[in-house]
């Protein structure tokens, strides 16, 4: 199979131009035969990674997936498609389970989604020996390790998948960013030598934001009402605040639904479905809802309550904007949520497990209160370096906070605490300070004869809070310094004795407010909005009738496309992303009937030429450039780096590298083939390889006998192709 085939099939079926990063290596290891690990954020789309060379294997590729809904759910979508493919779990009947698996007996099927409970069946196991498996895909990968959120104890037992039919290559996907569990992975599966795949954890189309909380049910109807078409997910810490939080909405006029793990089964699947399906926009949520939730246009998602930890945060923010279109991320933060948080921590009885989650809180809290990039912090969190200066996409990028000149009232609040401890060497927290400062009366004040400081009463033309805020700020700056207990007690540090001292200079920047201004953002496909709303329509009506959520019918950055090119006949639909060869046939005529509907009525609009940034970290076109990744590689391989050193500097496999460095050169980057490969090996592998053109290298690896590696093969191969073109 040629590798020209993958991308035709990619326009045919899916009808989309190009692969997204990562994905044509991920597919082209797997064609070959390797075992391979492919680590992408949500929304990069490892789905294709195994359904595309699922359609040009001769076979089967079974594919295990934890979520039945989520089974149903990608089967809808590859049917619309025109995909042979089919789901087996226990929500099917006894008739249609028997009628699906005669339907595999003579070989209908391209991709079989299974269930791993029901895969490890004696008698299931039996029936695998009998079809013609090609492939076997592990969905949510990381459910096989205990150190991940949603251990399965049954994927433990995969393994016995491969001793069974051993031949086939295995590929595991997940968008776990931990380092144990993808490891866990590669040991738990039993992969053999593995390639893997690791992708940026940038999600460029997401913009975060955080701002202070204040009446977190009126923040969120505000946000949402200035959005009222568009899905969003609201998540919140307890049961009772989903419910509290979804009838507010409701009684503000959105249509609005609560889930969580309390809710009975049914209503759980109606509120779901009712979200799926675009009917209720705004869903209020607790962390059980997540996985398996493959809708693509999720516009927001709001943390009305502080999330335990980072990880968590990056999960469930990850969930909007998969499609690539733009979208918002907004968490309210408040020093009351942590001090709950910590409340609940202390509950933990393991000191170790309290420990973890102790600074995973405080990494949590210094993301929200922190003055610098979000997405810088975020993917340090992961250990990745963000390399511009400004995201353009968070609050602090997009509207830096105002500094203010804060030396005089710093002197205020630091000489106060330092009075405070001299009267008698008491330990006090930011409330009495502040007390003092404004001239408080409380009866510990006057018991302790803080009222006869010089400092009591200093800080009156100020709120008390504003005071308590200027010592958090203070506090994080190093100037005081609190005590670790639950009460804690703060003291002027060194540097803030320093400080007072030299009378230097202090700035502050402004507490967190909403930001206003919109930006131009990432992934934004601009359309004529009264075609899209028309559309949007037709679109969730062809989707009721075929009982699917409207995206299985076509995605939203399709239907923009539709909005702003106005194709008029089957060949410009053809060239829309996202139409296939299938689905123009079952839809096409439906739109193109609207859109000459739409504009016997207006004229159309006119666009300026999209940016080629309409999917996360795109690939960019033509010649001479690559993806950020590879070129970074190559810039490293350039500055003298060999290939195991900019591997171990990366963290990523050497075959990772090795790729990239053969992606440089089929972008025409001149590397020298001495670098890679001797002149006895290029003459091993000029003979091998002549007259040769399937993708697969490892008929070509085992006639070699593995003298030579995948990699010299793949970089040979590169440069060749380069040197005939050239000549
Ligand atoms: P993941 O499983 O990694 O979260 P999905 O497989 O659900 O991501 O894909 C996310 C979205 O991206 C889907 O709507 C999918 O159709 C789309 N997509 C995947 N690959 C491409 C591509 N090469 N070009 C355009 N869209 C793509
Ligand atoms: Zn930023």
């Amino acid at each position: 199979m040629s590798l020209q085939l993958l991308s035709s099939r990619l326009k045919q079926t899916f009808g989309y131009d190009e692969f997204r990063p990562l994905q044509r290596e991920i597919m082209e290891a797997s064609l070959e035969g390797r075992d391979a690990v492919a680590i992408l954020p949500t929304g990069a789309g490892k789905s294709l990674c195994y359904q595309l060379p699922a359609l040009v294997r001769d076979g089967l590729t079974v594919v295990v997936s934890p979520l039945i809904a989520l089974m149903k759910d990608q089967v809808d979508q590859l049917e619309a498609s025109g995909v042979a493919a089919t789901f087996l779990n226990s929500s099917l009947d006894g008739a249609e389970a028997r009628r699906r698996l005669d339907g595999l007996d003579a070989g209908e099927y391209q991709l079989l989604y299974v269930a791993p409970e029901r895969l490890m069946l004696p008698d299931f196991l039996a029936c695998l020996k009998g079809w013609k498996i090609a492939a076997l895909a592990v969905d949510e990968a990381h459910c096989i390790s205990e150190w991940g959120h949603d251990f399965r104890p049954e994927y433990r037992r995969l393994k016995e998948v491969r001793q069974l039919i051993p031949d086939i290559p295995v590929l595991a996907l997940t968008a776990t960013a931990t380092e144990l569990v993808r490891e866990d992975i590669v040991k738990q599966l039993e992969l053999r030598d593995p390639e893997v795949f690791l992708a940026s954890f940038n999600r460029p189309n997401l913009k975060y934001q955080v701002v202070a909380k204040s009446g977190a049910a009126a923040q969120v109807c505000n946000f949402a009402s200035a959005r009222p078409e568009e899905s969003g997910i609201v998540y919140c810490q307890s049961r009772k605040s989903t419910e509290a939080l979804a009838a507010t909405l409701r009684a503000q006029g959105f249509s609005a639904v609560a889930y969580h793990a309390g809710l009975d089964p049914a209503e759980r699947a109606k509120n779901q479905d009712a979200f799926l399906r675009d009917e209720a926009k705004i869903v209020c949520a607790t962390v059980a809802f997540g996985m398996g939730i493959n809708k693509p246009n999720v516009r927001y998602v709001i943390h009305a309550d502080l999330p335990k930890n980072i990880e968590g945060y990056y999960q469930e923010t990850g969930r909007a904007g998969r499609d690539g279109l733009p979208a918002d991320c907004l968490l309210l933060f408040s020093r009351g949520d942590v001090m709950k948080l910590l409340k609940f921590l202390e509950e933990i009885p393991d000191e170790q497990a309290r420990n973890v989650a102790h600074r995973q809180l405080d990494q949590m809290t210094h993301f929200a209160e922190n003055d610098a990039c979000r997405r810088i912090g975020l993917l340090g969190y992961f250990g990745e370096i963000w390399p511009a200066e400004n995201c353009g996409g968070c609050d602090h990028c997009l509207h830096p906070r105002e500094k203010w000149d804060a030396t005089t009232d710093v002197q205020k609040l630091l000489s106060c605490v330092l009075r405070i401890r001299q009267a008698g060497n008491f330990s006090v927290g930011l409330n009495h300070v502040s007390e003092v400062l404004t001239g408080g009366l409380s009866e510990k004040i006057l018991r302790w004869k803080h009222d006869a400081l010089t400092t009591h009463g200093i800080g009156k033309d100020q709120p008390r809070p504003y005071w308590v805020d200027l010592g958090r700020q203070l506090q994080r700056l190093g100037l005081l310094a609190a005590s670790a207990d639950k009460f804690p007690t703060v003291s002027v540090s060194q540097l803030g004795i320093d400080t007072l001292k030299k009378r230097e200079t202090v700035m502050l920047t402004r507490a967190l407010s909403m930001p206003k201004a919109k930006a131009v953002r990432t992934g934004d496909i601009p359309c004529d909005p009264g075609l899209f709303e028309k559309l949007r329509a037709l679109r969730k009506e062809l989707a009721d009738a075929r009982n699917v959520p409207p995206y299985v019918v076509f995605s939203d950055v399709t239907v923009r496309h539709f909005s702003r090119d106005y194709p008029r006949d089957a060949a410009a639909l053809l060239r829309i992303p996202g139409v296939g060869e299938k689905k123009r046939e079952d839809y096409g005529e439906a739109f193109l009937a609207a859109i000459h509907d739409w504009l016997s009525e207006n004229p159309p609009q006119e666009f300026a030429p999209l940016a080629p940034a309409a999917a996360p970290d795109p690939k960019p076109r033509g010649p001479g450039i690559l993806n950020s990744t590879a070129q970074l590689t190559l810039e490293l391989w350039k500055s003298g780096n060999s290939i195991a050193q900019i591997a171990e500097t990366r963290s990523l496999a050497e075959t990772t590298i090795e790729n990239h460095l053969a992606q440089a050169i089929e972008n025409g980057e001149p590397l020298d083939p001495r670098a890679f490969y001797t002149a006895a090996e290029e003459q091993q592998m000029q003979a091998a390889l002549d007259g040769y053109d399937e993708a697969s290298l490892k008929p070509v690896f085992e006639q070699l006998e593995g003298r030579i590696s995948y990699g010299k093969l793949r970089l040979f191969r590169a440069i060749s192709a380069r040197l005939e073109t050239a000549g």
